[in-house]
This record gives structure tokens, sequence and C-alpha cells, in this order.
């Protein structure tokens, strides 16, 4: 992950899964971000940058969604007039139907459907600002072209949906002050043309959209101040909920693994094992373990210095994690230079097979060692124990015949793999 704020959506991911979530340097970074906005009270409601980002994407499935149902109910609100229309105007009423079917219905239509479309969810703001402004010049249009007296009183609607933008749609502040002066401009430049108004009722008119205007983008203002603090809020309580998950997922990985080789530890191999154990005891069904050993560590240890030994031990670990495959196999470091292998519902003929892939890896590395007696690099020998277990056996039993067979491996002269079976041990 990088150290930017990944484009894809972060809350929805960040509060849900963390794999989908953003890397620690980028939740950290967005954390200093929002708790500086917070502190920042800043009155221009604008965040960072990326945080800004951050909340239009965050806020993009509620808006949306709020959107196309005001859209439908706008849509609905606006053809009514198409019956008013016979008696205020009647002069164009056919006219107004036409651009109102014609025109603005199915423009408003399709944009509100284009919503549904990701690409154009991003311009939800401006998409909507552009409706409200066409909503307004349509009306404002319409009193213009009107000769009838019924025209004057007819400028009263732009008042509505000032206030439908504003305070129903909530626009975005910036957006809606910039739809409210264009409505305001259009509005003041439309009355003017009405030659029957007199001039002190056209001032009057002026004065109550803008006082209308003012209302509402203080209203829109604050919920829009509001909104955004909440939001930051809620965003550090999920930043917050997420790293302390993630700190226990790291102390519970931390629990269960070596730290020096990073297989699994004594204790959830125990754990895994007992579990698998009963469960193939309910199910009689095979369940096997490798035993393996390093073969004369302690020469190499003692010949090339501890570190050297701890590098060894690494390596490995690392072929024989590579080598094992099902995800419900469990490779542990069991003791200083002793592993173990679980291998849940596996005959004896596969353990046997997995264990001399493991030792056959561990012996391609070549890992020089001069001192052992077995080969001119670092082997390993394996014991194998399989069984089904029967009612009150215990897994113990099994890690000792599989500590068995290992012996048995040594004593055969090491680098090779012994499988212990009821009767006997024997060589693979
Ligand atoms: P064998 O072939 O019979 O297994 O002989 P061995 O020398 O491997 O067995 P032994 O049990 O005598 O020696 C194991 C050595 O492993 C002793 C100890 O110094 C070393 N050892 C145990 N844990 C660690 C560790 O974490 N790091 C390192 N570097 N060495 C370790
Ligand atoms: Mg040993
Ligand atoms: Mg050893």
């Amino acid at each position: 992950m990088s150290q930017q704020l990944s484009p894809a959506p972060l809350t929805p991911a960040l509060l849900t899964t963390e794999a989908d979530g953003p890397g620690q340097q980028a939740l950290l970074a967005l954390e200093q971000s929002a708790s500086e906005a917070l502190a920042a009270r800043r009155p221009w409601l604008l965040f960072a940058p990326q945080l800004e980002a951050q909340f239009e994407r965050d806020a993009t499935a509620e808006r949306v969604a709020r959107f196309r149902v005001l859209g439908v109910i706008a849509l609905l609100i606006l053809n009514l007039f198409n019956i008013t229309d016979r008696s205020m105007l009647p002069d164009i009423a056919e006219q107004a139907m036409t651009i109102r079917l014609g025109i603005l219905s199915p423009v408003m239509a399709a944009a509100l459907l284009a919503l549904y479309l990701p690409g154009v969810a991003r311009w939800r703001e401006w998409i909507l600002a552009a409706l409200v402004v066409l909503a307004s010049a349509s009306l404002i249009y319409f009193f213009t072209q009107s000769r009838h007296p019924n025209a004057l009183q007819y400028h009263t609607g732009v008042i509505l949906i000032v206030m439908f933008g504003n305070i129903v749609i909530r626009l975005r502040f910036w957006f809606a002050f910039a739809t409210s002066l264009l409505i305001l401009v259009l509005y003041i430049t439309g009355i003017a043309q009405l030659q029957h108004m007199a001039p002190e009722i056209k001032l009057n008119s002026d004065m109550v959209l803008f006082s209308a205007v003012a209302i509402s983008l203080v209203a829109n203002y604050q919920m829009e101040y509001d909104s955004r603090r909440g939001y930051l809020q809620t965003l550090l309580q999920r930043i917050e909920a997420l790293k302390l998950k993630r700190s226990r997922d790291e102390l519970d990985r931390q629990a269960k693994s070596d730290p020096l080789t990073g297989l699994a530890n004594r204790r959830y191999f125990d754990s895994r094992l007992l579990s698998e154990w009963s469960r193939a005891q309910r199910e009689q069904d095979t369940i096997a373990i490798i035993y393996l050993d390093v073969d004369n560590f302690k020469a190499y240890n003692d010949h090339y210095g501890h570190q050297a030994g701890d590098e060894c031990l690494i390596r490995v670990a690392r072929e024989i994690n590579a080598s094992v495959q099902r995800s419900s196999d469990v490779c542990a470091r069991y003791g200083g230079e002793e592993f173990i292998i679980l291998l849940p519902q596996t005959t004896l003929a596969s353990a046997r097979a997995v264990a001399e892939r493991v030792r056959n890896a561990i012996e391609a590395i070549q890992l020089r060692h001069d001192y052992s007696d077995a080969a001119k690099w670092v082997t390993i020998s394996c014991g194998v124990a399989c069984c089904v277990p029967r009612p009150g056996d215990s897994s113990g039993s099994l890690i000792e015949n599989a500590d068995h067979a290992l012996y048995a491996a040594k004593s055969a002269g090491r680098n090779q793999v012994c499988i212990h079976t009821q009767q006997a041990i024997s060589a693979a």
C-alpha cells in the first residue's frame, strides 16, 4: 500500500474488513488530517484535499440515494403546475407544458437515472445544481413570456425552488451558493422585464428572493458544517476501532507464532492438535504428524556460530512452510531445532510423501555443513506417525510415535524419513 490514500472508497472498507482497508501509513495520515480538521474548526467547509476527496467518496451512496428520491418528488411537483397553468397563464400554458414534459422532465429523469452510474455519481452536486438552475430558469422564462396579468404572481415559485435546493436537497454549500446567485441574477433580470409590475413591487420581489436565498444559505451552511463535524468524529472513532482491531490481531499473531522463524509456536500447535484430534476421533478420520530435527545441529552451531545457526533455522522453517500445501496443515517450531507438522485428514503414505518433500527441499538448498556425518550440507531427519484415534486415545501418543520414528531415522544414519507403524519402525 502506498503512503498516499488509496483512491478506493476508504470508509466502508475501512470499517468492515481489514483486507480492503488502507495501509497503516494511510490510516495514520487520514487520522491526523481528521484530527486537525476537527480541532481547527475552519469555517470554509473544505477539508484538506485528501480528506475532502474521502469525505465526498464516503458521502456518495447516501447522497445519491437521497437525490434520486427528491428528484422524483421534484419532478412530480413540477408537472403538477401543468394543471394550474391552464388558469394561471392560459396564453402560454401549452408552451409551458411542452417545455416541462418535452424537455425538463426527460432531462431530469435522465440525470437521475445517470446517477446510478458510478462515474456519473461523482458529478452529483454539479448535476443537481444544474437541475435546480434549469427548473428556476424555466419558471422565470414562463412568467416573462406570458402577457396574462396572473404572470405577475408566478414568480413566487422561484422561492420554493431555491428553498428546495438549499434546504431539502441540501446541495453542498458552495454549489448552493453559486446556484442561488445565478438564480437571483436570472430572477432580477426576469422581474425587470415585467412591464405591468410596479417598480416598488419589483424591488420588493427581488428583496424577498434575496432574503429567501440568504436564509436558506445560512441553514444550508449550518447543516453542512454540522454534518462535516459529525463525519470527522465518526471517522476518527472508526479509525480508532480499526487500529485497535489491528493491534489485537497483531498480538494474537504474536501469541501464536515463533519469533525466530515465524512458524506457529508450540502452544498454538498443541491447541490445534487437540481440536484436530477430537475431530478425527469424532469422525473416525486419519490424522498424521511429522516430527523433524536438524541433523548435527549442535556441531553446526559450534562451528559456524549461534547467529549462523539461527539463520539456518530460518531457512529450514521457510522450506518446511513452502513444502506444506493444505491450509489446514500446521507447521510449528516445537523446540530448539525441532519442528513438527500436523496433517489432518492425511494417510500415512501421504504424510510420508510430505516428509520426503520437506527433506528433499532442505537438502536441495545445500546449506554448507562440514561437520555433519550425514552429508556435506544441512539435512533433517523425519519421523512420521499416523492414526485413526480410538476413544480414550490421547494425542500425546501420536507425538510419541513420531518421536520414536525420528529416533529411528537418526539411528539409521540421519537425513532420512522413518515411519511409525503399529508393528515396527520402518525407513521410508
Ligand atoms: P542430532 O543430529 O542427533 O539431532 O544432533 P544435534 O546436534 O542436532 O542435536 P542436539 O540436540 O545435540 O543439538 C541441538 C542443538 O540445537 C543444541 C543447541 O545449541 C541448538 N539450538 C537449539 N535452539 C537453538 C536456537 O534457537 N538457535 C540456535 N542457533 N541453536 C539452537
Ligand atoms: Mg534435537
Ligand atoms: Mg538435531
